[in-house]
């Protein structure tokens, strides 16, 4: 590489951006980290029709809280600004009519109408109609007219469009960091218009333009755009200008069956495909953020999207993902994406995060219930369930029988309940009561002693213990929980599953 690395994610603003487009926007991110170069964010809202109001502002806030936000967009160090291509419009049209000078476009004047009837007439002979290099000459273009005829026609204010004049015949070697060495024929490609009366650029042009101008150096992007890389090379080097290096990055594909991953799959199949939850008219879909996910798990779990360390390591952090990031190692199939594996990352990094932020984060769901506990305590009980949990939205759940003695009990282990668990269960207050020092090691002592004295089998006294204090067969460690409700609490429970059973 000699040149240095500049990367750029370049969107559009058409809604909320998926999950694929924050992909492609990681690999950028973590391409140019790796090279000590720059990642940079443009704004493609050329085509107004789409534009959707806040999607823009969308994209910016879910960069940030994923931690990969651009160093150079809107707004900040616009060396090479504006980033917003509508702010750029001006300057398209100097390359359009470069084009045309060196003979590499053209102008064309078909109207909608004139090309639905052409659309037509191929179709009753059973054929395709394709604006390129076997028809423009049959059509309302400045290849078939005087250079005065064209400019009256433009002068009068006749709408009109500058298409692409394709080279015919030619072989195209390209390359792709990715796929490798791809050949492509010219006389397959279409006339793309690559510019219009009303002073707009199309994609394609003003992408090459802007990729140009801001000293890209690579156009890392999804494989969707794979079949525009051969004009887009045809526009560099028609520009007399050096293209850019391609990396075109796999499909992220539906958990089941093969087709690709849609902005609808996730609302159908019950998962976000958004990084931050998204309200249009058409209702709310979810987000990562909003679900409870962690950045770094999503950041994690989207960078194995197409991509391994060549080992069987899953967890990265982000410094430990720039640092072992390679092009050249990402796939060229498909990435199936696993929602299971999404909640496996983020159990992964709930179990990382320290008690003091959990305990905040739980307790905020706990005001909600009007319940108050002191950080310290809830720090505590964090620890004990969070090796259960996907999210701390699952505390609760998980918690509950803490902050109240049962309300009912599992039928299935009630019926061992029988008057020898009444007695033992009397006998078990009775130590209980007599323990001055009720933390959870010593109080398990005391108990497991008191059982090997008295040759009571384990299973006899943990279970109705545990259903007494939980209402089920399931929890942390149990004495833990004793210790966390209290000597006192404990006691009532025992009697009150005594009297209730
Ligand atoms: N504006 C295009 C998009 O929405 C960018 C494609 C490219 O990266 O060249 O994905």
């Amino acid at each position: 590489m000699n040149q240095p690395v500049r990367v750029r994610f370049a969107p559009s603003p058409t809604g909320p951006l998926h999950i694929g487009g924050v992909r492609t926007a990681l690999f950028n991110y973590l391409f140019a980290k790796k090279h000590q170069g720059v990642f940079y964010l443009r704004i493609e809202d050329t085509d107004q029709n789409r534009f959707v109001p806040g999607a823009e502002q969308y994209i910016f806030e879910a960069l940030d809280w994923l931690g990969i936000a651009p160093s150079e967009t809107v707004g900040k160090n616009e060396q090479f600004g504006p980033y917003r291509q509508s702010e750029r419009k001006p300057l398209y049209k100097q390359y359009a009519d470069q084009l045309i000078a060196s003979g590499n476009a053209y102008y064309a004047f078909d109207t909608a109408e004139a090309l639905d009837l052409h659309r037509k007439q191929h179709e009753e002979q059973g054929k395709t109609f394709i604006y390129n290099w076997h028809n423009r000459e049959k059509l309302d273009t400045s290849l078939v007219l005087s250079q005065e005829k064209t400019q009256k026609r433009i002068d009068s204010g006749e709408d009109y469009v500058i298409r692409f004049k394709t080279p015919v015949n030619e072989t195209l070697h390209l390359h792709d960091i990715i796929r490798g060495d791809i050949q492509f024929e010219t006389n397959l490609l279409d006339d793309k218009v690559l510019f219009k009366s009303d002073g707009m650029p199309t994609y394609h042009l003003a992408n090459i333009v802007d990729d140009h101008l801001m000293q890209t150096s690579h156009v890392i992007r999804g494989e969707e755009w794979l079949p525009s890389m051969p004009l887009h090379v045809l526009l560099y080097r028609s520009l007399g200008w050096q293209a850019p290096e391609f990396a075109h990055l796999p499909l992220i594909l539906k958990p089941v069956g093969n087709g690709k991953l849609s902005k609808r799959d996730g609302d159908k199949l019950g998962f976000p495909v958004f990084p931050l939850e998204w309200k249009s008219e058409d209702g709310v879909s979810a987000g990562y953020r909003e679900k409870g996910f962690f950045p770094e798990a999503v950041i994690n779990f989207l960078a194995l999207l197409g991509w391994n360390d060549g080992t069987d390591k899953e967890l990265f952090s982000l410094i430990e993902l720039v640092e072992a990031f390679d092009l050249n190692r990402v796939h060229k199939s498909g990435a199936k994406f696993d929602p299971e594996k999404n909640k496996w990352f983020n159990h992964q990094y709930l179990q990382k995060q320290n008690n003091t932020e959990l305990a905040k984060a739980y307790d905020a769901i706990l005001k909600e219930k009007g319940i108050a506990v002191a950080q310290d305590k809830l720090q505590s009980l964090v620890a004990m369930i969070k090796e259960r949990a996907h999210f701390v939205s699952e505390f609760w759940e998980l918690s509950e029988f803490f902050f109240h003695a049962p309300i009912s009990y599992d039928e299935k282990a009630a019926k061992n309940w029988n008057a020898d668990t009444q007695k033992l269960m009397q006998e078990l207050i009775t130590v209980l009561e007599n323990i001055p020092d009720f933390r959870s090691e010593n109080v398990e002592t005391i108990v497991k002693d008191w059982m090997t004295k008295n040759e009571i089998g384990m299973g006899k006294v943990m279970q109705p213990f545990r259903l007494s204090l939980v209402g089920a067969l399931k929890g942390p460690h149990l004495f833990d929980i004793a210790d966390w409700i209290g000597k006192q609490e404990t006691i009532q429970r025992i009697q009150k599953a005594i009297d209730t059973i």
